[in-house]
């Protein structure tokens, strides 16, 4: 048995208020007056509050991105040698403030700074040879988990894939709940069930092992707390999501996710639906799989008065349906994960294209 060696995330700071606390925490990590941090930030926070507080110091540079579209490659490429261009000297570091594609982006850029070539021939697993720049992750909606993962969801020229690596992972997270304050609320939910439904699939999945199933077991106690039965104020619920987030991607970490996942990224592919969304469109009709997760995921969104779209699928052609069942079929891990090695005997085509067509 080979067991696998996980990097984790070595330092966070967690608290309402501690991004205020920035300044103190990077400066250490500066390597010279000449080598600035970058910072990547999410467009919405232009002229916020939220932009007057970045401690820029020397030459120190915010890029606003833009998160209507997931990360691509070439943005990631393009980004790098914008830094590079523009600086004489390596960067000291990069920070990524905002949702999972701000964090994801930060992360990529991070390697690319210290990698050769495109961050398209890194997608894949283990292909990066050199440690990244020092990365900090800041999260400004919870769910994803990618403040804890050791990997960055790319949308390459030919595949959607992560980067996953030892050297993916931020060197330093800040989780202060406050920064999520004015997420609105369908996007709250969307990428807060990204959470829930990484944890009912880690915890079903046949990869399950004790590490997983006490991380996934407290992401879906905080879970049904925040979105189920639980009567918080706003305050302890931005906390109690935030810290879901980071327990659910603890527990895929040493496990997998599983049909929603495996499904969602083939909606993706074809149609560019965004992953909180596309997961929720896709978990809403796999009762047959996860009926107690199901049953909950609707009793949430009549809680909280969510609709979620429908009709995706009703005018793709023959062509279009067998792109989005490749895509699926070929997340392997994931169907191994969700109903073990003979997967294939349920997972047909023909059932793939039926469920696809009730989306
Ligand atoms: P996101 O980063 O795409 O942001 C979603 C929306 O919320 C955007 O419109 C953004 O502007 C807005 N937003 C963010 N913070 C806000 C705030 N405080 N106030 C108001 N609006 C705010 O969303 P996400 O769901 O966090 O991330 C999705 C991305 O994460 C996808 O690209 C997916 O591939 C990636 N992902 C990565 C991992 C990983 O382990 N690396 C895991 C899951 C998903
Ligand atoms: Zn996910």
């Amino acid at each position: 048995m080979n067991f696998r060696n996980f990097p984790m995330v070595p330092r966070v700071v967690f608290g309402r208020g501690s991004f205020d606390q920035l300044d103190e925490i990077i400066s250490p990590k500066r390597k010279s007056d000449n080598a600035p941090f970058i910072f990547l930030v999410d467009d919405i926070f232009k002229d916020t509050g939220l932009e007057k507080k970045i401690p820029l110091k020397h030459n120190d540079k915010i890029i606003f991105v833009n998160s209507d579209t997931e990360p691509k490659t070439f943005q990631v490429d393009t980004l790098r040698d914008t830094i590079v261009q523009e600086f004489g000297a390596l960067p000291s570091g990069v920070l990524g403030i905002g949702g999972g594609t701000l964090m994801d982006l930060a992360k990529a850029v991070a390697i690319m700074l210290a990698n050769p070539g495109s961050s398209a021939d890194y997608q894949g697993w283990d292909l990066v040879n050199k440690p990244a720049l020092y990365h900090v992750g800041i999260p400004t909606i919870s769910g994803t988990g990618a403040e804890v993962s050791r990997t960055t969801v790319l949308t390459g020229p030919e595949k959607k894939l992560g980067i996953n690596s030892d050297y993916t992972p931020f060197d330093q997270v800040v989780l202060d709940p406050d920064l999520c304050t004015g997420v609105p609320r369908n996007q709250w939910f969307y990428t807060g069930m990204d959470c829930f439904i990484h944890c009912i699939e880690s915890l079903t999945g046949t990869y399950l092992n004790a590490f997983s199933q006490s991380y996934g077991e407290k992401a879906l106690e905080l879970c049904h707390e925040v979105f189920l039965n639980g009567a918080l104020s706003e305050e302890e619920s931005r906390d109690k999501l935030m810290m879901a987030s980071w327990h659910g991607g603890m527990s895929i970490a040493y496990s997998q996710v599983g049909v929603a996942h495996a499904m969602s990224y083939g909606l993706s592919y074809l149609l560019g639906t965004r992953h909180g969304v596309g997961n929720c469109i896709v978990f809403d009709q796999l009762e047959e799989f996860y009926p107690e997760g199901v049953k909950n995921f609707k009793q949430m969104t009549d809680r909280y008065e969510i609709e979620i779209p429908r009709g995706l699928c009703g005018a793709l052609s023959d062509a279009e349906f067998d792109t989005m069942i490749n895509v699926s079929m070929g997340m392997v891990p994931l169907w191994e994960n969700a109903m073990g090695k003979d997967w294939k005997k349920v997972i047909t085509p023909g059932k793939l294209r039926s469920m696809y067509e009730k989306m």
